[in-house]
């Protein structure tokens, strides 16, 4: 049996709810850290800071003071900027992240004005209306130049557009449309909010158990992993495992699934730690974990990132598995219980 301390389900689907909720486009994360930040400020035994790039460093007092540890997750997600406003006071885009836009087609939108207000809009191809354009709503290419932002406010012009105080490099977030139904959680975003979410969850359950983790633990909350350099600094040199905690690729061919953790020992960037990756994989075992092993074939993570600059450290990366990753996502709350319970198990590990 294991004998892990108890975790707060609805605690931390409720702080996943209010994260996803959170827009933080990749470079306008700040009210999501912040939130973050909050909650575990919250939690007795953690240190709390940032970096100069904007993401948060959590270091978290421990039994013992060797073999330092890191885990880290992103608040960061998929989103657009404003390229360019059209002669007809339309918006084109840029995207920011790694998404096909056939996957936003549709979608209803918030732009943010760099001098703090907000828009709604909607993203529809240039030539929406199967009424004016028959078959070429299908045919269209959906690339950039097809693709705009509609705008709920009365502008037909650049100049009216520009006079609602939107720019050029103005950030744009897709309405994530959050629903928990039947155990499953649906929204855009769970990568990686899902993560974040374990996380705070695995440090609510210790301390609440009046707890520590055995080594010296990070917990660093990357803001910049969609764009591939997140947690390319920011993490103590001393740490010598990193666990990336980022969503498992659930599709056909995959060993992952949305009631169950996963291991992921390949990816894009390669093989993980070895050695790591085989003391999750105990770990899990030995608590009864729900979990995995998969490898990942259009994919990298912050641990990469880390190791891409240059990081010494072993790293590893578990997380719980999403349906239609970069797309209207799913997963169902097992698969956040047993990612939560498997950083549990690891932080109180000898
Ligand atoms: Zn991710």
């Amino acid at each position: 049996m294991s004998n892990l301390p108890e975790m707060n389900t609805q605690s931390m689907l409720e702080f996943l709810t209010q994260l996803l909720n959170t827009p933080s486009p990749t470079g306008m994360t700040e009210p999501a850290i912040a939130l973050t930040e909050r909650t575990l400020a919250a939690l007795p035994g953690l240190k709390l800071s940032r970096t100069r790039k904007g993401a948060l460093v959590a270091a978290w007092s421990s039994e013992r003071d060797d073999h330092p540890r890191a885990l880290t997750a992103h608040v960061d997600t998929l989103g657009a900027m404003v390229k360019e406003i059209k002669s007809n006071g339309r918006l084109m885009l840029t995207r920011i992240g790694g998404y096909a836009w056939n996957t936003v087609e549709g979608e209803g939108v918030n732009i943010f004005s760099s001098k703090g207000s907000q828009i709604r809009g909607s993203i529809l191809l240039t030539k929406a209306s199967a009424h004016v354009f028959g078959e070429e709503v299908n045919n269209l290419k959906r690339e950039d130049a097809n693709i705009e932002v509609r705008l709920d406010a009365r502008t037909n012009s650049e100049k009216e557009t520009r006079d609602l105080g939107i720019e050029v490099g103005d950030f744009l977030a897709f309405d994530p449309r959050v629903e928990l139904t039947g155990g499953f959680v649906r929204s855009r975003h769970l990568d990686d909010k899902a993560c974040v979410a374990t996380v705070v969850a695995a440090a609510r359950a210790i301390t609440e158990a009046g707890l520590k983790p055995v080594h010296p633990t990070t917990l660093f909350i990357s803001n910049y992993e969609e764009v591939g350099h997140g947690a390319s600094t920011g993490i103590p040199a001393e740490v010598e495992e990193l666990v990336a905690v980022d969503m498992a690729a659930v599709g056909e061919g995959q060993n992952s699934d949305e009631f169950h953790a996963s291991l992921c020992v390949k990816d894009s960037g390669g093989p993980y730690h070895h050695g790591l990756s085989n003391k999750l994989r105990n770990l899990a075992e030995k608590n009864h974990i729900p979990y995995k092993v998969d490898i990942y074939p259009h994919y990298s993570s912050d641990g990469e990132a880390f190791w891409s600059a240059g990081g010494d450290v072993a790293v590893a990366l578990i997380g719980p598995g999403v349906d239609a990753s970069h797309s209207y996502e799913r997963t169902h709350t097992e698969a956040l219980v047993a990612t939560t319970k498997w950083l549990v198990a690891y932080l109180l590990d000898e």
